[in-house]
């Protein structure tokens, strides 16, 4: 295929940029101007890059590539969730959810991106999971996806805004930590003040609990948010939903855990999906307090999202307001994740790289 052959330019950093085109003869500044075309106004194609010479461009085109994925489809919710399906150079598949923070006319978004096509960490209650697990994204990849999704996001709601998109989690498809270094470099390029300018406050990345990973991620000198997958508060039941648990018991998560508050200073959050008849009882409630309460941290629970072919069930909100009631109680930072794009099954744990539905 010819573009085999061509240098991918998307998820080069500046230095990086400067390089190459200085390997083609060309000024540092040409890298800046190209790193502006790409980074800020999402531009995939040489020939729209007004301030290069035509002659420049040409050569471009036949030596490099900018791989910004396409959305191949899309679904919106009643919400105003958008689920964008992104094609990638080889042509897998990940979904990628973009979440307005508020009804406001004028709001921004958030956007959660997937770091692998699948996830081999196979939970039980997850889609993504279910699906198997095909390979890992790259950083550029990762990247990609913000700037597809920013493209199609003020494509449809016209206008040329470059930042619409505020803020990013990693909780869409696969498990970041396994994916480490593409993941930390897609970090700093989304960071870059030069380039797409996402502070590191604002993007948090989301771990089911790989405590090799976290441990790594305290030695980073980031400041982004940590968000542990909990959801069960002893091994047995943990090791049942998350097989990783057998590698990492809880003793030793919560370790790492208390390691990164440490190293980091920056207070992490506990994601506790919601499970009818499996962990919202009262001693659950207990024994997550008991685990917690040593930590800077919140709770932050997550009533399940039901997935078809999978026993488990959403409970009832009254359950869910009694299990939020004994944590509040019991004196934890609690906040209940409002449930968004349901009815598009984009809501957490929905994507799924073998469900290929048709969108609107
Ligand atoms: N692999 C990482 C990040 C992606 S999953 C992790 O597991 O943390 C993002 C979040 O969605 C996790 O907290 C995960 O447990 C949760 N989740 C998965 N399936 C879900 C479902 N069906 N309903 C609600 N949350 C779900
Ligand atoms: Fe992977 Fe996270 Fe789903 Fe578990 S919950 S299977 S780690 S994506």
């Amino acid at each position: 295929m010819e573009t085999k052959h061509k240098i991918e330019l998307l998820g080069m950093d500046i230095q990086a940029l400067e390089k190459y085109l200085l390997s083609l003869g060309e000024p540092k500044f040409r890298a800046s101007q190209i790193y502006t075309w790409i980074y800020r106004k999402q531009v995939s194609s040489f020939y729209e890059m007004s301030d290069i010479p035509k002659e420049l461009r040409a050569r471009l085109d036949e030596s490099a590539q900018i791989s910004i994925p396409r959305v191949l489809k899309q679904r919106v919710s009643q919400d105003g969730t958008r689920k964008f399906l992104m094609e990638m150079n080889d042509k897998k598949k990940v979904e990628t959810v973009v979440i307005p923070q508020s009804r406001d006319k004028h709001t921004r978004y958030s956007l959660c991106i997937s770091t692998q096509v699948g996830c081999p960490v196979g939970c039980a209650f997850c889609a993504t999971g279910q699906s198997g697990f095909q390979r890992n994204l790259a950083a550029y990849e990762m990247v990609g996806q913000v700037l597809g999704s920013r493209r199609e996001l003020a494509k449809r709601l016209k206008t040329p805004d470059e930042t619409l998109i505020t803020n990013i989690v990693y909780m869409g498809m696969g498990e970041p930590m396994l994916n480490y270094e593409a993941m930390v470099e897609s970090i700093r390029i989304l960071n870059d003040h030069r380039g797409i300018n996402i502070g590191q406050r604002h993007i948090t990345v989301s771990t089911a609990g790989d405590v090799k990973g976290i441990e790594r991620l305290a030695g980073e000198d980031l400041q982004v948010t940590l968000a542990i997958s909990l959801h069960a508060s002893n091994d047995e039941l943990r090791s049942q939903l998350i097989p990783l648990n057998r590698k990492y018991p809880l003793h030793e998560l919560m370790q790492a855990v208390k390691y990164y508050v440490d190293q980091t200073h920056r207070r992490v959050t506990f994601e506790y999906i919601m499970l009818d008849d499996v962990n919202i009882a009262l001693e659950d409630a207990q024994a997550l307090i008991k685990l917690v309460k040593p930590v800077l941290a919140n709770v932050n629970l997550i009533p399940y999202n039901e997935v078809s072919g999978l026993e488990f069930r959403k409970p009832s909100s009254s359950a869910v307001s009694r299990f939020f009631g004994w944590l509040k109680e019991g004196g934890l930072e609690v906040t209940l994740r409002e449930e968004r794009g349901a009815d598009i099954e984009a809501a957490c744990g929905q994507l799924s790289a073998r469900r290929d539905r048709k969108v609107r």
